[in-house]
This record gives structure tokens, C-alpha cells and sequence, in this order.
């Protein structure tokens, strides 16, 4: 309780409460706000309104920015903000407490804006929001306040953020220029749209790979919002658009989720038709694929939704519309700004439905009511257990649960495509649908996500057993999840041994031999299959000896076990140089393991995300460093400095100058080695040199000979007329040959998510066919029928012999957004095997 004097102290400050305009010198829109003075607007509020604003830091950014999230309510929610979290978790049956939750609670709306960095206006808006809530003198908004608490992320992305504002008020004049033709709406390479890796947090929610993302959601989680709006910017000649959204909806989103989308968007509607603007619902942003900022927070039982306004990255301070307006940055953020109101507005009016309804979602969660299949099973094969290991973490962050089981079943295997019978073994890994989390269960695991033939944005397939690689069934049957899963940290001892064998295995094992490979510890590799002391290790397993690393003496195997617990993987101690299957350890088929000095090929030209996703791969998962090394500079590259170069997506020039291209085929033909990924293969395929050839499209000829009637189209079926060729990210089985280094530590096949139409004609000579789709293997997700009958009999994954050099053809992402996890082993065995 504070003192009287006290008390007329806080009214009279909170009454002097300046807007972010007083605050800030200037008003919102007329220039940008960098992310520093956003965060000290929010602490200025939550200072001056300590009763009613709380905030809080939830984590820091890759360039070391802060975090922020504001809490705004009544003075009587603010004080008892932990009791409505807790008692909110007991709504959503997550509560550890078990207790019985109150069902007259506050509802709780959170809004996240500028997740994408260069879509700035709704940074602004924020601020304009915050001080509405506050503002003493808005008595509209203390009612709203009443029964709601408001969640404020004011910049998801501060370093995309300010990557943008630093560059744009860099190149600014004076005043704005309108002109779209005018530097200041081109932004250079990589744009700010994404985070300091390149990695688009809109697509990252459910993987939280990214360290934004992964902090966000220890707090998403244990707050469970049932509102929540992610703020964005679109075309600069798209009116605004917002919720209800638009068709594929997953068949997860409940009736309740579709229809208040409707009354949310037509509260928005009521003020944008007062002020005569422009806008639109249920086109373009659909709700399916898991990891938006709309359905992730929909299939954990909020009403999630995406708002997009007109300027995007190209709007500046101001810029002039195909009809001939301008277009500010002023407009823009009163636009993000009357829709927070009024979804804030609107989710008070409908509290206490929107509570009910949340309970309603969250028992029938638990009541296992949620999908056909009621029980994953996951095999705990020895093979796999880095690969299980990541998908726990990934459960975990999600707040899944899981347990061990027994007994017998049946169910649906992911591997044959059939219903079969398994036996449940000590280790397998249950996950009962009959859980809190049972949406995400479901939208995660299961094998087929239904789809009406229709655009998305985005790709169609996910299930987590293709993802990890792992084997799997999902059954209609319930079975019951005993005891927890013990994430058993290794904790290797080393002894004086003749040597240690580090299996092949995943990103773990590649991390902790790429960490010794560094140290300068000689390593080598077996190219068969060995058993050695009763142990049997598959191709690619490494070998680490004292012959070669006598400059380690004794702390040699120190360094080992230090490596090997960091990564939480097994060293195998062997006695013997002599095997008992398989060739010796001094054979020539035991090849030792060169230090490779990796280059990256990045900036204009090449894909931004792409390009980070292998920067952030060698930075964050494998530690190891990477030469970063702008395309355009292609020209005066130290050849002798580099032993793999890596060219992600892109486009590049450089092959189709003499001097260059001569000089790269020149480096290979002298022992570099080349890692090309998606469309940098497509490229490489059409040098003269190339052994590998895009299959050509032979429909295109066909298709008015069948039926000449085919080629009469309407228009306006004239986005549906595109489906029937493209696959818009679905996963198809792949043979490999894992006698190839490619596919060390791989069985026979590999699920790879194939995100175009392109495929190519199996290698003739010189190369090595090391992944190819044979006939009808797709295996999940939405592929167009013309497209179905193409992607058979060809090569996704190949590898050219070169004089003493190599290339290598990934023609797949196989490190998509980073969470594609069965891909990066074949990543690794790209860098540092082939061609050894
Ligand atoms: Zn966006």
C-alpha cells in the first residue's frame, strides 16, 4: 500500500504520462525509431506507470540487443499478474499444480510486431498502442483493461530491424523521396527482414532455431495468450489485410477459431470503413504450416493471426502508390495501431467466451479428441540416437510430452507406408495424443496433413519421423506413457588405450570431430564396415590413434573425452589396430581425415537465407569457422587458401565469365572441392564439364495432344491453373548408395523435402548417383499431378569426380531453415568426406 502522499505523487506523473511524440522530439512516422529508443519508451511507460505496465527482459539478440516484453492491465491485474499466469496454465490443463482453474480470469492478448525487420511501421505502432493503454486520459481503454492483459513484443527482430533503419536513414535525404525508383526503397543485400543469421523468425516457431526464437517461447509457453497477432507489411499497392484468413485452414483449426477470426476482422473493419480505408480478408495468408507467428499460436488454442500492412521494406518514410498516392510511414502505423485497439477491444468484449472456449480446446485436448491417431511410437534404434536426442529437445521446447511404454500394436509406419505391426522395446519413445499439447501432436506427427488442392504459402509436409529420419508408426490405438524419457548425458572416461572410435552418426558426433579436426588432432575414417573388440562400427566411423598425435602425449585423450562430452556422444576405446571384420586400421581403406578450410559464398546475387543457413550451421551447431566470401569478389579469391567452397542458392555470374569459371574448374581440377546446394546445381549442370543434366520437361509438349481442350484455361482460374506443376514442399523417399562418403552413417534411403519440380538424369559416367527417386516415391505433403508423374527415375543427389577435386550436387536443401535434421550428416559428409 502505498502512502497517500506517495499515491498523488504517481497520479500527478502518470498524468504528466508523455506520449511517445513528447517523448521522443518528434511524431511517430515522421522518422524512424532506432530499436534503443523503442526499448527506452517502453522503460520511460513502465516507470512512470509502474501500477499498470510491467516489463520485462526475456533475452538478448545475436548483435546483443535486448529482448523486451510489457505487460499491460488494470492496476488489480498488474499486482496479481502471477496468479492469472499460473491460474491461466490450470485453463489450458498445463498447470503442474493440477488444481482447478477460475473461469472469470482476464483474457490475455498478445501482440508481436515486427517480427520481420524491414516491415518497421508497426515498431512505430506500438508505441502508439502502449500509450493508448496507459494514457489517463483514455477512459475506453481502463475499461478494456479491466478483464484483459495485454502482451507487448514491440520488436520481435531488433537486429533486422535496425539493420533497416540505420541503412535507410544512411540514405536519406533532407526530406523523403517518393519516387520508388529512389535508393532509399532499395534496400541492398541481405535486407532486414530476417535476423543476424538470415533466418526468417516467421517460419521458426515451432523449430525455434534461432536464439530469438527459442527465448520467445519459454515465455509464449508459459503465458498461452488466447489472442495473438503478428504484425507485418506486405506490397506497397496491398491495402491492409487482416483476419479471417484464408483458405488452406489446417483441419485442426477449431469452428470457434474460424469464427471469431470473423469477429475480430469485422470489428477492424467498422473503424477502417469509417476512415474510408482500403483493405482485405481471405485471400493469400492461409493457416497451415506450423512455425507462423498465426498458426503456431492457433494450434495452441489461441486465435492467431497474421496483419499486413501496405509499404513493406519498399515504403521508406513515404513512397508514391501505383494509383498515385503517397503512402507514409505515418499512415502505415496508425493503420497497425487501430487494429491493435481493436482486436484489443474486441477480445474484451468477448472475454469471457474466448475463455470458455480456450478451456473448451484444452479438455478436449486431454480427453485425447484431437485427431484419428491417439499414440506415437518412436523405435529407439542405436543408429538413430542422436537424431532422437534432437527431436526430444524439439519436444520439449514445445512443452510435448513423452514417455517409455510396452506391449504390442498396430499402426501406420512411416518407412513402408503401411499399417503394420511393432512391438514397443525398452528405449522407444511413446507420444500419447491425449495431452495439453494434442493440436501440435497432431499438426507435427502425423503422416499426412489433409489439403484441398489449393495455393499455400508455404510448404505442405513436416512429420516429424521424416524430418529426424527416424522409424516410426503412428497408431490409432492408446497406449499409455509410462515412465519419463532420461536424457542420459554421456559422461566418457578415457583410459590409455591403442585408440577410440567415434561413430558416424549426426550433428552431434560431426560437432565433436570437427572440434579435434580444429585442435589439430590427426583423425582418420574407414570407408567399410569393421569390428573391432567385439564392437562393430559402420563406414565413416573415426578413428582416433596415438600415431600421428604424438605432440598431444598424454593429454591426447583428454582432448577426446573433452570433445565427445560436449557433444554428449560415445568414444569406443579399441585395443587393437587389427580388426576382426573388415580391413585393418593401417589399410588403405582407413584414409586419414584432412583439416578443411571451408568457404562460404554469400552477399548480392546469392539466396539470403540460404546462405545462412549454412553460416549459421558452421557457427552455431559445428563450431567450426567458415571463410564468408561476397560472390562479386569471386575474382580475386586466394584459391590456394581454400579446400571447399560452398555455393548455396543463387545466382552466379561468375560461371558464365571465361577468366573465373576457367579458374574455378582450374582449383578442382587441383584437389577443391565444390558443395553446390538447390539452384546452384541447376547452374553447374549446364558448364560444359558437367556429368550431371536437368531432366527436361517433356508436358509441355504433350499436353495439348492428349486433349486439345486442356489448353482452353479461365481466367480467373488462372492461379489454380499453376497447381498441377508444383509441389509446394512435400517429402519423397530417396535411394542412396551409403557406400558413397556422401552417405556415410545413412541406411539406404533418406526422406528429402523436395520443394520444386527440378530433377536430373541419372549420371552416366565420371560421377556417382548417390540419391535418386525411383518410381512413386512420395511420401507425404501436397505434389500436383503433372508434377507426380515427373519426379521418378532421377538424381537429387550426386557427386563428380574431378581430376584430384570433387563436386557435389545437393539439389535439395538439406538444411532447410535448420530444422530439416536428417540432412545435415549428408551436409557434413559433403565438407569433410568426399573426395578425402
Ligand atoms: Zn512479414
Amino acid at each position: 500500500m502505498l502512502s497517500p502522499v506517495l499515491l498523488l505523487l504517481s497520479f500527478f506523473s502518470i498524468a504528466q504520462l508523455k506520449s511517445p511524440e513528447d517523448f521522443l522530439g518528434y511524431k511517430i512516422g515522421s522518422r524512424y525509431t532506432p530499436h534503443w529508443k523503442i526499448v527506452s519508451y517502453f522503460q520511460y511507460v513502465a516507470q512512470t506507470a509502474a501500477a499498470t505496465v510491467k516489463l520485462q527482459q526475456y533475452g538478448e539478440t545475436n548483435e546483443h540487443r535486448p529482448l523486451y516484453l510489457a505487460f499491460i492491465s488494470s492496476p488489480e491485474n498488474t499486482s496479481n499478474l502471477e496468479s492469472i499466469r499460473v491460474n491461466n496454465l490450470r485453463l489450458a490443463n498445463i498447470a503442474k499444480d493440477k488444481m482447478m482453474p477460475s473461469e472469470t480470469a482476464p483474457v490475455i492478448v498478445w501482440l508481436s510486431y515486427n517480427v520481420h525487420g524491414n516491415e518497421t511501421s508497426s515498431s512505430e505502432a506500438a508505441m502508439l498502442t502502449l500509450f493508448a493503454l496507459v494514457d489517463p486520459k483514455n477512459v475506453q481503454t481502463k475499461e478494456w483493461l479491466k478483464n484483459t492483459v495485454v502482451i507487448i513484443d514491440p520488436c520481435i527482430n531488433p537486429d533486422g530491424r535496425d539493420r533497416y533503419v540505420n541503412w535507410f536513414n544512411s540514405v536519406v535525404g533532407s526530406s523523403y523521396d517518393p519516387s520508388t525508383d529512389a535508393r532509399e526503397h532499395r534496400e541492398p543485400w541481405p535486407g532486414g527482414r530476417t535476423n543476424h543469421y538470415n533466418f526468417d523468425l516467421n517460419r521458426d516457431w515451432a523449430w525455434q532455431t534461432q536464439v530469438e526464437s527459442r527465448q520467445r517461447m519459454i515465455q509464449y509457453n508459459q503465458w498461452m495468450p488466447q489472442v495473438h497477432v503478428d504484425y507485418h507489411e506486405q506490397g506497397i499497392n496491398s491495402p491492409y489485410y487482416f483476419a479471417p484468413a484464408a483458405q488452406p485452414f489446417h483441419e485442426a483449426v477449431t469452428q470457434w477459431q474460424r469464427d471469431f477470426q470473423v469477429t475480430i476482422g469485422k470489428n477492424h473493419a467498422k473503424y477502417f470503413d469509417k476512415n474510408g480505408w482500403l483493405y482485405f480478408t481471405k485471400e493469400i495468408f492461409d493457416l497451415f504450416y506450423p512455425s507462423y507467428g498465426d498458426t503456431y499460436p492457433i494450434y495452441n488454442g489461441a486465435i492467431g493471426m497474421t496483419y499486413e500492412q501496405g509499404g513493406g521494406p519498399a515504403g521508406g518514410l513515404g513512397a508514391e502508390t501505383g494509383e498515385g498516392d503517397t503512402l507514409t510511414l505515418y499512415d502505415r502505423a496508425i493503420h497497425h495501431y487501430t487494429t491493435s485497439l481493436s482486436t484489443i477491444e474486441v477480445s474484451s468484449l468477448n472475454a469471457a467466451a474466448l475463455i470458455k472456449e480456450f478451456r473448451k480446446f484444452f479438455n478436449n485436448a486431454v480427453s485425447g479428441m484431437i485427431g484419428e491417431y491417439k499414440t506415437y511410437v518412436i523405435k529407439n534404434n542405436p543408429a538413430d540416437a542422436e537424431r532422437i536426442s534432437s527431436l526430444l529437445k524439439l519436444l520439449d521446447k514445445n512443452a510435448i510430452e513423452y514417455g517409455t511404454g510396452s506391449g504390442n500394436g498396430k499402426g501406420f509406419n512411416y518407412s513402408t507406408g503401411k499399417e503394420d505391426a511393432f512391438t514397443i522395446a525398452t528405449g522407444d519413445i511413446i507420444v500419447n495424443a491425449a495431452q495439453p499439447k494434442a493440436t501440435m501432436v497432431k499438426v507435427l506427427f502425423e503422416p499426412q496433413s489433409k489439403l484441398v488442392d489449393s495455393i499455400t504459402y508455404d510448404i505442405t509436409s513436416w512429420a516429424l519421423p521424416y524430418v529426424y529420419g527416424l522409424t516410426a508408426y503412428a497408431s490409432k490405438q492408446s497406449i499409455n506413457t509410462g515412465a519419463g524419457i532420461l536424457h542420459d548425458t554421456v559422461r566418457n572416461v578415457s583410459t590409455d588405450a591403442y585408440g577410440y572410435v567415434i561413430r558416424w552418426q549426426g550433428t552431434s558426433s560431426a560437432r565433436a570431430v570437427v572440434q579435434l579436426l580444429k585442435q589439430g588432432v590427426k583423425l582418420r575414417f574407414s570407408e567399410r564396415p569393421f569390428e573391432i573388440n567385439g564392437q562393430s562400427f559402420a563406414r565413416g566411423s573415426v578413428i582416433i590413434i596415438k600415431k600421428g598425435n604424438e605432440k598431444f602425449s598424454n593429454t591426447l585423450w583428454q582432448m577426446v573425452s573433452k570433445a565427445c562430452n560436449e557433444s554428449n556422444i560415445r568414444m569406443n576405446a579399441i585395443t587393437t589396430g587389427m580388426v576382426d571384420k573388415g580391413y585393418d586400421l593401417g589399410s588403405a581403406k582407413v584414409h586419414p581425415m584432412k583439416v578443411m578450410k571451408v568457404a562460404l559464398l554469400t552477399g548480392e546475387g546469392v539466396g539470403s537465407n540460404a546462405a545462412g543457413e549454412v553460416w549459421y550451421f558452421f557457427e552455431k551447431e559445428l563450431g567450426y569457422p567458415v571463410t564468408l566470401i561476397n560472390a562479386n569478389d569471386f575474382s580475386r579469391v586466394k584459391w590456394n587458401d581454400i579446400d571447399v567452397m560452398i555455393l548455396p542458392d543463387g545466382n552466379y555470374r561468375f560461371l558464365s565469365d571465361k577468366t573465373s569459371s576457367d579458374q574455378f574448374t582450374q582449383w578442382i581440377r587441383n584437389g577443391g572441392h565444390v558443395v553446390a546446394l538447390e539452384s546452384a546445381v541447376a547452374q553447374l549442370s549446364k558448364q560444359d564439364w558437367s556429368v550431371v543434366h536437368l531432366r527436361k520437361d517433356d508436358e509441355k509438349d504433350t499436353i495439348g495432344k492428349k486433349d486439345p481442350y486442356l489448353l482452353l484455361k479461365s481466367f480467373e482460374n488462372r492461379e489454380k491453373d499453376e497447381i498441377p506443376a508444383t509441389t509446394p514442399g512435400s517429402v519423397f523417399k530417396v535411394d542412396i548408395d551409403n557406400s558413397h562418403p556422401l552417405m556415410y552413417g545413412y541406411p539406404n534411403y533418406y526422406y528429402t523435402l523436395k520443394m520444386d519440380n527440378t530433377i536430373y538424369d541419372f549420371i552416366k559416367e565420371d560421377g556417382w548417383n548417390a540419391g535418386v527417386i525411383k518410381k512413386d516415391n512420395q511420401v507425404s505433403g501436397f505434389v500436383g499431378f503433372k508434377l507426380k508423374k515427373k519426379l521418378k527415375d532421377g538424381l537429387v543427389f550426386g557427386v563428380q569426380d574431378m581430376g584430384r577435386g570433387s563436386v557435389t550436387y545437393l539439389s535439395d536443401n538439406v538444411l532447410f531453415r535448420n530444422f530439416w535434421e536428417n540432412g545435415k550428416l549428408m551436409f557434413c559428409n559433403a565438407v569433410f568426406m568426399v573426395g578425402q
